[in-house]
């Protein structure tokens, strides 16, 4: 089995850390920002110097291919280089250093390619600078249209398209990735799972399921001081009330549904005042359909009034469960076994570039463990052994898909 070189994988990621980093060890790298250019900048520097064809598309998404002998539609690895502001430096980027490393490994040990391999690095992930996140994969795939998409604005009144017009990196529409064989993207975990079972690869069998809902609890303002508490409407002791009600009945559904009351506004919000509005957030997750559409009924169901006071639940938005390609999965898990690595099966519970792209190409991803499960902070960490591994199973596994596609019939 081919290892890749940890040491001038950990170079490359020391290196990449740099573009953006903060006081505390982390990076703010917002997408087409002057820190993501020079990344971009830094990453087609090293892809030329290996040999490979650089490409841009209308959405400043890089392609960096090495061709293969056969002419045929590419096996693409990637991710994202922007981040969150003060987040961490493995998010997004260690899924191109490592394929980068994979593409050093192969070349170092004169591996030929059958199939052409394509590295990518889609713009604007992480939805920090721009709304909404995953916006480029989002428009190869037709979830967002890129007119839209233009007009968002960043907090200073940019828009996306002033942005990638002053990036330098708006390139063509025909170069957009429209066919590949397989995508597979590697990414830490940003959850405790690895670390706890102690595992070293995560085969990611898919995108957990999502809805997100807006609950308005009206009532009416008074003098705290002066109405007595029978003639009170208080929306801010019934959101109470539903919150812990709600608590307790989503904990009885599924011991793997996840929900989090993440965003609370209260009208007027000052002290001597009783609320007249309580505006919450439920947002809830399962890789399990049938869960999920448990989870909207108890919340269309509630109650529309209690107490004197109105209670709507609106949904914001919400995703079907993206089941990843079982046969990358499979070359995958067996790449773990071949290197002697542990792994678990699961499914992502955060939003990934490969999940629009699970849309029209075969994609699967690979997680590597995050230390105490930290992310999109300055603290998120992952040892470069783990990173290393990481690029071990991208290698082996992109190695056997090789193999296994270049007999497939339908590749000349
Ligand atoms: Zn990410």
């Amino acid at each position: 089995m081919l290892k890749s070189n940890r040491s001038r994988l950990q170079e490359l990621i020391e290196r990449f850390s740099q573009f953006g980093a903060t006081a505390n060890g982390g990076v703010t790298r917002l997408s087409l920002s002057d820190e993501d250019v020079l990344a971009r900048d830094y990453f087609c520097e090293v892809c030329k110097e290996l040999g490979m064809t650089i490409q841009v598309d209308d959405m400043a998404n890089i392609y960096a291919t090495l061709p293969g002998k056969k002419e045929c539609p590419p096996i693409v690895i990637g991710s994202h280089l922007d981040s969150v502001e003060k987040g961490g430096r493995f998010d997004g980027v260690l899924g191109i250093l490592t394929a980068i490393e994979a593409i050093r490994t192969l070349q170092e040990n004169e591996i030929e390619l059958e199939i052409p391999l394509m590295l990518v690095n889609f713009t604007n992930e992480e939805g920090a600078r721009f709304d909404p996140a995953m916006m480029s994969s989002g428009v190869l795939a037709s979830k967002f249209t890129k007119e839209k998409m233009l007009q968002s604005t960043d907090k200073n009144g940019i828009t996306f398209q002033e942005a990638l017009q002053a990036s330098g990196y708006e390139g063509q529409q025909a170069n957009r990735l429209m066919e590949a064989l397989a995508y597979i993207e590697l990414h830490i975990e940003q959850g405790p799972v690895l670390e706890a079972t102690q595992r070293d690869i995560g085969v990611v069998e898919g995108v957990l399921g999502m809805v997100c809902y807006e609950i308005t609890v009206t009532g009416e303002s008074n003098h705290a001081g002066t109405t007595p508490m029978k003639m009170r409407k208080d929306p801010m002791i019934v959101a109470s009330r539903i919150i812990s009600s709600l608590h307790e009945q989503l904990g009885e559904i599924d011991d793997e549904l996840v929900f989090t009351f993440g965003r609370m506004n209260v009208a007027p919000n000052i002290h001597t005042v009783i609320p007249n509005k309580v505006v919450f957030t439920i947002d809830s997750r399962h890789q399990n359909p049938t869960i999920m559409r448990e989870v909207e009924k108890l919340l269309t169901g509630l109650p529309s009034e209690e107490n004197g006071c109105h209670i709507r639940p609106v949904k914001l938005w919400g995703r079907d469960t993206v089941v990843f390609d079982a046969a990358i999965c499979d070359e995958v898990e067996k790449s773990c076994q071949n290197l002697g690595y542990t792994s678990n099966r699961m499914y992502s519970g955060a939003g990934h570039d490969a999940q629009f792209i699970a849309g029209f190409i075969p994609s699967a991803m690979i997680f590597v463990p995050s230390i105490n499960g930290k992310s999109h902070c300055e603290e998120e960490e992952t040892t470069y052994e783990d990173c290393a591994k990481g690029s071990d199973v991208l290698v082996a596994s992109v190695l056997s898909l090789q193999k296994k596609l270049s007999l497939a019939e339908n590749v000349h």
